[in-house]
């Protein structure tokens, strides 16, 4: 980890031991189950936090569980001289839900195994995050002129519904120049990217209901309507099943094209394919009106969707059952891109839903916008500069098809460049299955983020030029 940072003190720790501590702190996390979404689990999303605090604590830094209206956040600073300029370092330790059937091991128990880390949240977030505190403890050790301030959400994965309001509360408390965030998926393993744009997310559901319980098809069947039926019918008239074009009317008004050459720059650097995409994330087909690696990037990353999440509703056990359901419930949601407002959308989608079939209702959820930011400057810099160091690579500057709600709360209360820093593979099983980390990415993160610390460090931002509104 010398290497990276010769202009301060060196580091004494060695690999072996920061790996074994590294280990014994993810197994720690990833025990406690911080499902964000599950009621029966929101005392572990609590402990997950106080646990999270210890670590921080013991990695010298202050740390407090700051209540919201929701799950609680982990604010901590670690302050090498007040007068260093500072960066705030968001990460989230809530996690998706797991269902033990589908693992090959218990998902809140991780398993170690030639460097590869199974287990919930291994790679989303928990192992970022704890990279980024391994880093900043070497990088105080090293004499980086440089103070962190620790922002561990336990609200991401349920679309951070209290970070902007814990974050307007606390402004004054995170004298923050600039913003890392980790949480973030490369385009493959030794294809490094970094984010400048995210999706964005509205979420809904329909349901529909048509009689007081499930009748009998010989007897009802023919009068009866259908829930199921219609409720199918209506996706498909919200979005074309085979090319995933949505029809809802006035949907793309507004979507921001890339920019000339944009794709093309960033498909050179990644090297990416749609052939390896595809492997990476298990998929047996895709889309056969994507035809180039071009229209697959484009795909992910810069256009809208709409999604079939599931569909319930009548009999789905052993046999047959010959009924007609009385009740029909699908969950959708849009991925919305730059120019495209989520509110102005779901109202869109409700008139359209209205104006199909009036009988179906649509409940839509807090969406979240997307974000479009800049790949210039000087913490861009610092980021490309400590990717290549510590991977051998130059990375791509690419938009991801994902969404981070916090990211967008940051960019309009704290007011300061954000770099995404993130080490996640497609591979790693990002909510899926078997979920799984791993120390080469891990270790790389480390000498990457140590990197980026010491890069940072020099740059002297104008002090207090954000607004002191509230
Ligand atoms: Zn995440």
């Amino acid at each position: 980890m010398k290497e990276s940072i010769p202009k301060f003190r060196q580091i004494t720790a060695t690999i072996k031991d920061i790996r074994r501590q590294y280990e014994e702190d993810l197994s720690l996390v990833v025990s406690v189950p911080s499902v964000s979404s599950e009621p029966d689990r929101f005392p572990d999303v609590r402990r997950c936090a106080d646990v999270a605090a210890g670590l921080l604590r013991r990695a010298g830094a202050t740390a407090e569980v700051v209540p919201t209206g929701g799950h609680p956040v982990v604010h901590a600073s670690l302050v090498t001289d007040p007068g260093n300029p500072t960066v705030a370092l968001y990460n989230h330790l809530d996690v998706q839900p797991a269902d033990p059937g589908e693992w090959s091991s218990d998902p809140f128990t991780l398993t170690i195994h030639r460097g590869r880390y199974t287990g919930r949240g291994a790679t989303d977030d928990k192992g970022p995050a704890l990279a980024a505190m391994t880093a900043a403890a070497l990088a105080r050790d090293a004499g980086i002129p440089l103070n962190y301030h620790f922002l561990w959400e336990l609200e991401e994965e349920i679309g951070s519904p209290h970070f902007a309001s814990f974050l307007r509360e606390r402004k004054r408390q995170i004298p923050a120049d600039s913003v890392m965030v980790s949480d973030t998926i490369w385009v493959a393993r030794a294809t490094p990217s970094i984010p400048y744009g995210l999706r964005g997310l509205l979420p809904a559901t329909l349901s529909l209901q048509t009689a007081r319980s499930d009748v009998h098809s010989g007897v009802a069947g023919g009068v009866a309507r259908n829930p199921l039926l219609e409720i199918s019918e209506l996706l498909t008239r919200c979005c074309d099943a085979e090319t995933g074009r949505v029809k809802i009317p006035g949907f793309y008004k507004g979507v921001r094209r890339p920019r000339k050459g944009e794709l093309e720059r960033s498909l050179a650097v990644t090297g990416f394919t749609a052939k390896g995409f595809a492997r990476d994330l298990g998929l047996t087909s895709i889309r056969p009106n994507l035809s180039t690696d071009l229209d697959v990037v484009k795909a992910f990353s810069m256009m809208p969707t709409f999604e079939v999440h599931g569909i319930t509703g009548g009999y789905t056990g052993p046999g047959s059952k010959a009924i007609v359901p009385h009740r029909a419930e699908a969950k959708v949601s849009m991925r919305l891109v730059p120019g495209q407002d989520p509110i102005h959308i779901a109202r869109l989608f409700r008139e359209f839903v209205k104006r199909q079939n009036p009988d179906i209702r649509v409940k839509t959820f807090p969406a979240l916008q997307p974000y479009l930011g800049d790949h210039r400057g000087p913490y861009a810099r610092a980021a490309r500069s400590a990717i290549s160091a510590a991977f051998g690579k130059e990375p791509a500057f690419t938009r991801e098809g994902g969404s981070i709600g916090a990211v967008v709360a940051m960019d309009r209360i704290l007011r300061v460049p954000i770099s995404f820093l993130g080490l996640s593979l497609p591979s790693h099983g990002y909510h899926s299955r078997n979920e799984h980390f791993d120390w080469g990415q891990a270790s790389g993160g480390i000498r990457m983020f140590l990197h980026y610390f010491g890069e940072i460090a020099r740059i002297r931002p104008p002090r207090r030029r954000r607004t002191a509104k509230g």
